[in-house]
């Protein structure tokens, strides 16, 4: 990304900085590109934004994107999904490899760079697949991926299912100290189904994705993370006992990570009800007492992280009914008003541990140099409005594909500002 050139005044904000252990009303002076400092400037800036009244925090991360290209370019491309994410608030993704060709090789993390650069947006991540082609026989050459520079490995869409390639999957990244990103699922357990294994999937007569299919792979990959020393990142838990089972590996020291998606904290399986196919996820949404274990896990750091897992799939797919229809629905564009709705606006988590998990932690498992305001850092800035109240509106969004669940929703709390590396790639309303 080209940085700015010139000053930049963020002026009287609250500024919410957890990796500095910040939380004030103060000015944040930005110059060619970077954090110059925090604190009242007498300076006079090329560029001044008041931000009275917002939150001002490092530029959010979400490293659980779904790009789509290259090879579903009708669902999303690099280009609509990062402005997309500039949109919701997010200065840089972290997009998963499950593309048409997967990204296993270095010329394919290339070309995703030369994309993102072409696109000019946010700043965009690649995660490499674990197993060659995503098939999970063999492992991807994930030293020459790490040199091309993918910061986490994933074969997402699907676990890594032969527990001896997990364990030399994670044994193996250890040595670059990256993490493994991990869908958890035993397939034999979840196959055919559609929603979570419950009273509601009874009682609609549809097959049900049971709460074990989730936990037993948590379990394994707690294990196998414990025995190799490596880095395991869970990705979207949906259960009370998956949160549970990463609360009691993290008391062991185990180097286990998770995250939640705003979806598994709001909706439950009663949604299945309109067979609606933009409840249609995997893992599947589930009862209530698992939306309350997942915001505990929020509200105590058992989740590291909230992540979107956005999924964006073209409206002729999601119009299929609900057994032929993709799982997944978009993220970026509602995840903040989500999180400040649901968690926030609830008094569940105050604002630095809202930052801290849509940014600060992000960056810091993928190990790459953001999610900070401290002098110096790259000057990727969200400017979030607390209070605004919003009603969703897909016909709005700036992704290709419209599946939300949360459209006509009134989300409170919505990015106003967002600025990557100085330079502001997103107004709302030109406000
Ligand atoms: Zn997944
Ligand atoms: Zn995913």
């Amino acid at each position: 990304m080209a940085a700015a050139t010139g000053t930049l005044l963020i002026k009287g904000g609250r500024v919410v900085d957890p990796a500095q252990g910040i939380d004030r009303v103060d000015d944040v002076l930005v110059r060619d590109g970077r954090i110059v400092a925090i604190g009242p400037s007498g300076l006079r800036a090329d560029e001044v934004i008041d931000a009275a009244g917002l939150i001002v925090c490092p530029g959010l991360v979400d490293m659980h994107v779904h790009l789509r290209e290259p090879g579903r370019e009708e669902d999303e491309t690099i280009e609509t999904g990062t402005r997309a994410a500039l949109a919701g608030g997010f200065t840089s993704v972290a997009c998963i490899p499950n593309t048409e060709p997967p990204i296993d090789t270095q010329a394919a993390v290339e070309f995703i760079h030369q994309k993102a650069t072409r696109a000019d947006t946010c700043n965009v991540f690649v995660v490499g697949c674990v197993s060659r082609n995503r098939e999970g026989k063999e492992l991807a050459e994930i030293g020459r991926l790490v040199e091309a520079g993918a910061v986490a490995f994933s074969d997402d869409g699907a676990p890594v299912y032969d527990a001896e390639l997990m364990r030399r999957a994670l044994e193996y990244c250890r040595m670059f100290d990256k993490p493994i990103l991990a869908h958890e699922e035993v397939l034999e357990l979840s196959r055919g189904g559609v929603m979570h294994e419950g009273l509601v999937s009874l009682t609609l007569g549809l097959t049900g994705m049971p709460a074990a299919a989730e936990e037993v792979m948590i379990g394994r990959d707690i294990s196998l993370a414990e025995v190799t020393g490596g880095r395991l990142h869970v990705m979207h838990v949906s259960t009370a006992n998956g949160v549970a089972l990463v609360r009691a590996a993290k008391a062991r020291g185990a180097r286990v990570t998770a995250e939640a998606c705003p979806h598994h904290f709001t909706l439950t399986d009663e949604g299945l009800r309109t067979f609606d196919s933009n409840h249609k996820m995997s893992p599947p949404l589930r009862t209530a007492a698992d939306v309350e274990g997942i915001v505990a896990g929020i509200v105590d750091g058992t989740i590291d992280c909230i992540a979107t897992d956005h999924a964006p799939h073209a409206p002729e797919k999601k119009l299929l009914e609900l057994d032929r229809a993709p799982f997944g629905i978009l993220g970026l564009e509602t995840a903040v008003g989500l999180a400040v709705t649901r968690l926030v606006a609830t008094g569940r988590i105050g604002w630095p541990r809202l930052v801290e998990s849509m940014s600060t932690l992000p960056a810091r498992i993928l190990g790459v140099d953001r999610g900070t305001l401290a002098a110096e850092a790259v000057a990727d800035i969200t400017l979030i409005d607390p209070a605004l109240e919003w009603t969703v509106d897909v016909g709005s969004f700036r992704s290709k594909s419209v599946n939300s669940p949360f459209d006509g929703w009134t989300l409170r709390g919505r990015a106003v500002a967002t600025i990557v590396a100085g330079r502001v790639k997103y107004r709302l309303g030109g406000r």
